[in-house]
């Protein structure tokens, strides 16, 4: 908080001139302070040159005891049993980590059925994997999904944790963080490690995308980090690997979840009690969105259509290149906010981050909100009538022209390729 030094006040006013948030008045000649409009910048301690102010700092963050917590941990999404693609991909990133930091790999899966299946994750390079299978694990929820993550972490103190920013995992992340009492980074898009320190290096984009901030979460455990689908590279599978699964028994019934690992007749028995929970889910049906699904993430080919479309009806030149060429149509978020296109297909930063072999960007000017999320295509195709848009300096060919004219000859061709 911002404290004033009555005795040291002068009354200048100059603290009150220089407040960017009018957060501070003279009352009596001694300055006040607005504590709900006080951002604590700093500045009128800055200016003031009578030693008047001093910005207090409260440590409130105890330090945990963090000595125990080893080895990086990825928590495999499934959904219907069937591993996403971005386990894989955090696992190939987790790798990487657990090498630098000369530690072990550790996938960990919750399913009702996922054995066979989950014996990919040693191909992605995990040392360990944990299946914790069960049919109230089928389907995620919340409540279910976190007490048992949680009591396996408590149980094991992995030192880093990382989740994919699916819908999910984004719902997942936050309650373990807060019920483990550590951080987490939402949405990473470079995870390294600090070698002389030992610690995550966790970078996002901040300020709406114009800067990079790199966090970490130097005092507490496990460090959590989500990151999109797409984002990292997803390793060549090496079928020579493999492992023991190990499997970790749960007890799951209505409030209370008890869980223990029988395997290797090692019996720990972890016990949550979910009472004190007065909201708890239960699922009764799970309706597939009606609209037709787009998968973007996982889409070969792109081609996405931004302001330069010019209106809705013209979308259909770039739903037919997609259709002629077998991809998916994306946009930019300036059509999805005037309503042309339905934002499951917007691309970028608050939408999805894509990483096709090749991406159409046909009249997107190429901001970097947009940018962020598919600037890692393999193969980056413009058109866009302004020779000097941003998209150019990205691309991998360039096509100067009108979309409206360009981008018909092109489905033409394709087409006449058949
Ligand atoms: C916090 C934040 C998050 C954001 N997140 C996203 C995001 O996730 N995704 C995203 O896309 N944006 C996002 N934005 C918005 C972003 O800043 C841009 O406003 C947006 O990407 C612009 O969309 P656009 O390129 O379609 O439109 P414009 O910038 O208007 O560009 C239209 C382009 O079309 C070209 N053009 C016009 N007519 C034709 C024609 N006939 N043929 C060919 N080219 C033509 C023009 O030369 C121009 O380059 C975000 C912004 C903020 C502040």
């Amino acid at each position: 908080m911002l404290k004033i030094f009555e005795d040291n006040c002068v009354g200048c006013g100059v603290c009150v001139s220089n407040c960017p948030f009018d957060a501070l008045k003279m009352e009596n000649d001694i300055a006040v302070v607005d504590s709900e409009k006080c951002t604590m910048c700093g500045i009128c301690v800055k200016e003031c040159k009578f030693d008047a102010m001093e910005i207090e700092k409260e440590n409130k963050v105890e330090k945990q005891e963090i000595s125990g917590y080893e080895g990086v941990w990825v928590l495999a999404e499934q959904r219907n049993n069937k591993l996403m693609d971005v386990a894989f991909e955090l696992c190939s990133e987790g790798r990487k980590l657990a090498d630098e930091l000369d530690t072990t790999l550790s996938a960990v899966v919750l399913a009702s059925n996922i054995k066979e299946e989950a014996k990919e994750l040693f191909a992605y390079k995990a040392d360990h994997v944990y299946i914790v299978e069960d049919e109230e694990l089928k389907d995620y929820r919340t409540e279910t999904y976190t007490s048992v993550i949680c009591d396996l972490i408590n149980e094991f103190k992995p030192e880093i944790v990382l989740l994919g920013a699916t819908h999910n995992g984004r719902d997942l992340g936050p309650r373990i963080s807060a019920r483990l009492d550590t951080g987490l980074t939402a949405d990473c898009t470079k995870l390294a490690i600090d070698k002389e320190r030992e610690i995550l290096l966790q970078t996002r984009p901040a300020f709406g995308g114009n800067l990079m901030a790199t966090i970490i979460c130097p005092d507490h455990r496990p460090q959590m980090s989500t990151v999109r689908p797409g984002v990292m590279e997803k390793a060549e599978p090496d079928y020579s690997r493999s492992g023991e699964i190990e499997e970790i028994e749960v007890d799951i019934s209505d409030k209370n979840i008890k869980s223990h690992i029988t395997d290797s007749g090692k019996i720990i028995n972890l016990k949550s009690d979910l009472s004190d929970i007065d909201i708890y889910t239960t699922i009764k049906e799970i309706i597939k969105e009606a609209k037709g699904s787009v998968n973007l993430e996982e889409a070969e080919i792109i081609v996405s259509g931004g302001r330069g479309v010019g209106s809705p009806e013209n979308f259909k030149l770039i739903e037919e290149l997609a259709s002629v060429l077998g991809g998916e149509v994306g946009a930019s978020r300036a059509v999805v906010d005037e309503g042309w296109i339905d934002k499951a297909h917007q691309v970028g930063q608050t939408g999805k981050t894509v990483k096709p072999r090749v991406y159409f960007a046909c009249g997107i000017s190429g901001a970097i909100q947009h940018k962020a999320g598919m600037e890692n295509s393999n193969l980056i195709i413009a058109i866009n009538t302004d020779e000097d848009a941003p998209i150019f300096e990205i691309c991998d060919y360039g096509l100067v022209g009108d979309l409206k004219k360009t981008v018909p000859m092109l489905s033409k061709a394709f087409k006449d390729l058949e």
